[in-house]
């Protein structure tokens, strides 16, 4: 050890005195006052931000990082009181290499084309919902170059397989592993799993200070809390480092700094095995040479658990593939859009009429009939003992997902406005239409087992016999969204709870009624209600009502008490229709956040996916850096989209008619659901009032456009 403890302190001395000569260079340059920082990050500079509490802006402060990394490499005591004894120092010198890497990635790195460079905040939100829900179970970074192409599709493939996210960094040779799978013509991208982070090996730095986020963003720890946001790291972010074909000074240093986030370490290379130290759950360090052991030796040593499905397809099969589009080169067949009429629906029957496994193929099959485009129905009977009607448009919805988890098969839409595309590469590898059955009877058996017991599957590809099963299904949507319609929280006495993102926010919990969805966007009322009779001790749970103590914020008793103590005794009471009085709290990936513009008598809604400013001067990334982590925010709350157009949006408030500012983009896309509640309430051309980045970029702006428009809230009482 002697020998790496020495290459340790001269790697991280000779970093610190890289930085410092950089920082002065640029310094002489721009001025102490010029910035420094990421784009789309609220936490400034991350690692200095969670592990000193330093709020670096600009070259100025960026000096206090130098001198603290160097406290910490010589083992004196610095500012937050970051003190990490083991393995000799080596840890904390491993961590001083960290922080110093991250300031020279903000001084001197450029993002080359093809890689994402810094991973802001917004991805992370995004990933938050997949992560607790299984869909990502795990998060690779994988630095260096595989032995060949081939090995190294091997490798990526396995992790896809395993739901596993790879980010890719570094190189060997100027070749890298972005580079041998592009030559294999892997499709890259973070709907695909795999996200080249940058080509050189100082790039493996926003893997890191990506990881550490998570803890102030959903883990509610601020700025300098190192203890709780390493634990939060060691215990919560399932990540893990994959060395490939090249060990250098730098390499090993930064993955000792690495190891304090409790990531274990896997090489293909020699090197002093490390078994299982303070931070890690298992070995710290192994060898592994043998590349189709890789994969699994990764997942025992991070202890990720694996939910897989393995499917009688040809093609591989699982959430990795879900983002994969099919492009028109490799289009063997598809189905509806423009191209041909298309349908999917799922029906229950009683359990005598359905006959579970059979798919059956009425029509051609691809490949029999000529032509790019076939009509396509998809008809799914499913049959229980206990099954409840409500749940068909749920199982319903799962069709687009599973048919989408099958490598080199596209799907869009839902009911009579599917699109669906097969490529070429999956037909040549076997895929016929009853693999479609195949899958849907497999997946739904899978994950609804409890509520379902038969499934059939049948496929219609004769365009008079779609044409005829699509008018049936027709009338069926309208009756179930007749039904849903009804739907209203005084006409349920249950609401459910909602845990699931207490993996990541452990105070934070989701009340989730028929008008208000969970603030992720991806649980509705009976979503929750179906996920419980699926799993009655899982993470939604029914809450009786029971007595209401506030009609207008909407309070009940039961609802409190439920709250005070899943949330740790942390939050004594929610409303359920106010974002001003006892607000729910928001665990971090909310689609969207409703923030209060008490000058305009409004409120504004930002979505995630929006990355211009608005008119408070804040971006979402900013807003959302002061909203989460199961903190109730009163002011600002974090919902799904479609709480939007509820008749609960922030009735305590006043309503829909509240908004005054939303993105462009969001707003066109919720236009008719908004038209038609402003509607209801006799607001005339509503959505026009409402102003964008077009027409509002600064308050002034904003409050001079409602003025001009005669907006609603320009009526309403003060909000505060
Ligand atoms: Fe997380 Fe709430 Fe969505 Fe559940 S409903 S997954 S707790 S955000
Ligand atoms: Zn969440």
């Amino acid at each position: 050890m002697s020998e790496i403890a020495k290459i340790v302190s001269e790697t991280t001395q000779k970093l610190i005195g890289l930085a410092e000569s950089s920082l002065s260079d640029v310094i002489k340059k721009n001025g102490e006052g010029a910035k420094v920082g990421f784009e789309g990050t609220a936490f400034y500079l991350p690692l200095a931000y969670s592990l000193l509490g330093l709020e670096v802006k600009d070259l100025k402060g960026a000096k206090d990082i130098i001198a603290q990394a160097r406290l910490l490499a010589e083992g004196k005591p610095v500012s937050a009181g970051l003190v990490i004894p083991y393995l000799d120092g080596l840890l904390s010198k491993g961590l001083a290499t960290l922080l110093v890497e991250e300031l020279l990635a903000a001084l001197l790195h450029a993002t080359q084309d093809g890689y994402l460079g810094f991973v802001p905040d917004t991805v992370l939100r995004s990933l938050g919902v997949q992560l607790v829900d299984g869909r990502i179970a795990g998060i690779a970074v994988i630095i260096g170059c595989a032995k060949d192409s081939s090995t190294a599709v091997s490798i990526i493939r396995g992790f896809q397989e395993k739901n596993i996210v790879s980010l890719l960094v570094g190189n060997q040779g100027q070749r890298n592993i972005r580079d041998q799978l592009i030559e294999e013509n892997v499709e890259l991208g973070l709907d695909n799993y795999i996200v080249p982070l940058g080509q050189d090996e100082l790039s493996s730095i926003y893997a890191v200070n990506f990881a550490i986020r998570a803890a102030l963003t959903f883990g509610g720890y601020k700025g300098g809390q190192w203890n709780g946001v390493l634990k939060y790291t060691q215990e919560r972010v399932p990540a893990f480092v994959v060395v490939l074909g090249k060990l250098d000074e730098v390499i090993v240093t930064t993955g000792l700094g690495v190891l304090n986030l409790g990531f274990p370490i896997i090489t293909d290379m020699d090197a002093p095995q490390l078994g299982k130290i303070e931070t890690t759950k298992y070995e710290a360090l192994v060898t592994e040479k043998d590349y189709d052991k890789l994969v699994a030796r990764c997942i025992e040593m991070r202890g990720i658990k694996i939910k897989v499905s393995h499917l009688p397809i040809p093609v591989l099969y699982g959430p990795a593939f879900e983002g994969e589009r099919v492009r028109r080169e490799n289009l063997k067949i598809e189905f509806g859009s423009k191209y041909s009429c298309a349908f999917e629906y799922l029906v229950s029957r009683p359990m005598e009429m359905v006959d579970d496994g059979k798919v059956e193929l009425i029509g051609q099959d691809i490949g029999e009939a000529g032509g790019k485009a076939m009509p396509l129905g998809i008809y799914v009977e499913v049959a229980s003992r206990n099954f409840n009607k409500d749940f068909e448009p749920i199982l319903e919805r799962q069709i687009h997902r599973y048919i989408n988890e099958a490598q080199g098969v596209m799907h869009m839409g839902q009911r009579e406005m599917i699109w669906v595309r097969i490529s070429q590469e999956a037909f040549d590898k076997g895929f016929r239409l009853k693999h479609f059955g195949v899958l849907i009877h497999a997946m739904l058996h899978k994950d609804f087992g409890a509520i379902v017991d038969k499934v059939q599957v049948t496929l219609f590809t004769k365009e008079e016999d779609v044409k005829k099963h699509l008018k049936g299904a027709m009338d069926a949507f309208v009756a179930r969204d007749e039904r849903l319609k009804d739907l209203t929280d005084e006409k349920v006495n249950t609401f459910y709870s909602c845990a699931l993102c207490q993996s990541f926010a452990p105070n934070h919990i989701c009340i989730i009624t028929p008008e208000r969805l969970g603030l992720c966007g991806a649980y509705s009322w009976l979503d929750a209600k179906a996920a419980y009779e699926i799993t009655p001790t899982g993470g939604n749970q029914p809450i009786k009502k029971g007595e209401c103590t506030d009609e207008v914020l909407g309070q009940w008793k039961n609802i409190n008490d439920f709250i005070h103590e899943k949330s740790n005794k942390t939050i004594s009471e929610v409303s359920m229709y106010s974002m001003l009085v006892s607000p729910q709290s928001s665990c971090g990936c909310f689609e969207c956040i409703v923030a209060l513009i008490p000058e305009a008598a409004g409120v504004m809604v930002v979505n995630r996916d929006y990355a211009g400013t608005t008119p408070l001067g804040m971006t979402f990334t900013q807003l959302a850096g002061s909203v989460g982590g199961g903190v109730q925010t009163p002011g600002f709350i974090g919902v799904g989209k479609l709480y939007i157009s509820s008749k609960k949006f922030i009735s305590a408030e006043g309503g829909l008619a509240r908004i005054v500012w939303m993105p462009k983009d969001l707003k066109d896309a919720m236009r008719p659901r908004i038209e038609a509640r402003a509607k209801a309430l006799g607001l005339e051309d509503f959505c026009d009032k409402i102003a964008d980045e077009t027409t509002a970029a600064t308050l002034e702006e904003l409050l001079e456009f409602l003025k001009t428009k005669s907006h609603p809230a320009l009526g309403m009482p003060a909000l505060i």
